[in-house]
Parts: C-alpha cells; structure tokens; sequence
C-alpha cells in the first residue's frame, strides 16, 4: 500500500545529519567514501510538500463549559471531534480531556 495516509516522512537535514554523524566517527576511507554516497542519494530525493503533524488533546474547562484544544487553546463544545477545528491537530494525545 503507498497511500498518502501509510507514506511516512522525514526530514532531509535530519537523515543527511545522522550520516554525516556516522562519517565523523567512522575509521575507513572506504565507509567515508560510501556515507558520501548515501548522503548526495539523500540530497536527489524530490521534496514533499507536507506540514507536521500537531497533536494534541481536549482539555475540559469549567470556566467555560467547553473542551479546550492543548495545542491552540481553541474552544469545542464536545470533545469528540479527532481533528481540533482550529489548528488542525490530531487529538490522540493522552490527557486529561479523556479521562
Ligand atoms: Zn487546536
């Protein structure tokens, strides 16, 4: 399956900067030479337009009388909603708003 909701993505900068940390420490001019190839791989993937997930949960509040989103403080009158409204982030955090 390769549907958009199983891809999962890293970040370029952050793979390239586990190689590059493993080619500092590695003894071998023949490793170097092949973390350099792993890392210009890296460097030709194409870039994914794709914004981080956010999570959060709903956290109740009497004040109000309505679930507060943790992420963004957004109000929802029921806590049901997986998707704050708001701010788009996930609500399968665990917290206090599931209790
Ligand atoms: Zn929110």
């Amino acid at each position: 399956m390769d549907s958009i909701t199983t891809r999962k993505y890293v970040r370029r900068e952050d793979a390239i900067s586990r190689f590059q940390k493993l080619k500092d420490k590695c003894e071998s001019l023949r490793d170097a030479i092949y973390l350099d190839g792993v890392m210009a791989v890296l460097d030709t993937l194409p870039i994914a337009d794709v914004a981080e997930v956010q999570h959060g949960h709903w956290i109740w509040s009497p004040h109000h009388c309505k679930w507060e989103c943790s992420e963004c403080g957004g109000m929802e009158g029921e806590c049901e909603s997986p998707v704050c409204k708001w701010c788009g982030a996930r609500m399968d955090q665990k917290g206090e708003g599931k209790a």
